[in-house]
């Protein structure tokens, strides 16, 4: 049998990967990851179930549960997948839904994981029905159902996989099915985070890149990075570029707003594509409400980006609603929109 998995096009480069992938596509962000829990910031009801499911694991021998973190991009649960790895003490394998296009891909992934193995899946609600029906038996009993020839002639076989834990991470837990969503042992959704907790990423982040940023500016920037780590830590480096070329190297209040606007990104971290969404529900649907596919028609954007990357931090903050009938912005008066201006609240 391990011979006919070493077929299966998982084998072959992008599927998966065994070393943490660079998920940002600058292997510098990979350095900023937190490794420990210790070092990771904020989400402390997250962090503590972890902490107590680590240690009983461990305490017991046993594999940890499997977990399913949901919340919008940037907020860390791809570095609490590397954490759990880390903590404990066994390989990390990253995968995501739409690499797994056929069952062979995943049963390739899932028979070269070894006892103790963590498996992540990014996008699990991009997976395939057909993959997801493997994961069913992998997740409740360690196997993997195989079925030779048809009608009369069928047989199955059962495979044995190492007992592995699984880690799934959603944008939109909705669209998982019930059945897979019931089948993971701890369920956690990240929060935004408040603004003191990014100053602490930021201040973090300036050290490990060896940029000197004071008190202010370490303010100012987690004020405008939307709530999310990610997004501190790429306007961190835009900051940095713009600190070593249009001033002595050192980050202040004043530079991160120069280099900020130039960046298009607003005293709020709202951004270009936040504010063409906002004009277009105010300005094109009188304030909506109006459905998402009409706003992502407008504006010439997949729909899902909208929905996952923007909208999440608009509704955090108040500036839409979702109702039944639509999108409705809380801000209704056109003129308070103006895509000259930088700033429009
Ligand atoms: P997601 O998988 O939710 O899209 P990631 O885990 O890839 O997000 O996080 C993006 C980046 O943000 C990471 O590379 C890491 O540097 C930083 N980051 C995320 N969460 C935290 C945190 N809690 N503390 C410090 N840095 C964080």
């Amino acid at each position: 049998m391990p011979n006919d998995v070493l077929t299966y096009s998982s084998d072959k480069p992008g599927i998966v990967s065994q070393k943490p992938l660079p998920i940002d596509g600058e292997p510098e962000i990979l350095s900023l990851r937190p490794r420990q829990l210790p070092d990771y910031v904020g989400q402390s009801d997250t962090v503590e179930t972890l902490k107590i499911a680590i240690e009983a694991a461990k305490k017991r021998k046993e594999p940890l549960d499997h977990i399913l973190f949901h919340g919008p991009p940037g907020l860390g649960k791809t570095t609490l997948a590397h954490i759990i790895a880390n903590e404990m003490g066994g390989n990390l394998t990253v995968t995501s839904g739409p690499a797994l296009e056929k069952g062979g891909d995943l049963i390739g992934v899932l028979t070269h994981l070894e006892e103790g193995d963590i498996l992540f899946v990014d996008e699990i609600h991009r997976i395939p029905r057909v993959v997801e029906e493997f994961l069913y038996p992998a997740m409740e009993d360690f196997a993997v159902d195989f079925v030779f020839d048809k009608g009369v002639h069928a047989r199955s076989y059962r495979y044995r996989l190492k007992r592995f834990t699984l880690v799934g991470a959603t944008t939109r837990v909705g669209l998982l099915s019930a059945p897979l969503r019931d089948r993971f042992g701890i369920f956690r959704s990240l929060d935004f985070y408040s603004e003191a907790e990014l100053m602490k990423v930021a201040a973090r982040s300036a050290a490990l890149l060896e940029v000197p940023i004071d008190d202010e500016g370490t303010a100012e920037l987690a004020k405008r990075s939307r709530g999310t780590p990610r997004i501190v830590n790429r306007l961190l480096k835009r900051v940095r570029d713009y600190a070593q070329v249009r001033a002595d190297g050192s980050i202040t209040k004043e530079i991160v707003a120069a280099a900020l606007s130039l960046e298009g990104v607003d005293e709020k971290g709202l951004t270009n594509l936040d504010r063409r969404y906002l004009e277009t529900i105010i300005n094109f649907y009188s304030g909506g409400p109006v459905g998402i596919e009409a706003i992502a028609a407008t504006l010439q954007e997949e729909a899902d980006t909208l929905v996952d990357v923007v909208e999440p931090y608009l509704l955090k903050i108040g500036m839409i609603i979702r109702t039944s009938s639509g999108r409705k912005a809380v801000i209704t008066d056109p003129s308070s929109v103006n895509s000259k201006q930088r700033t429009i609240w």
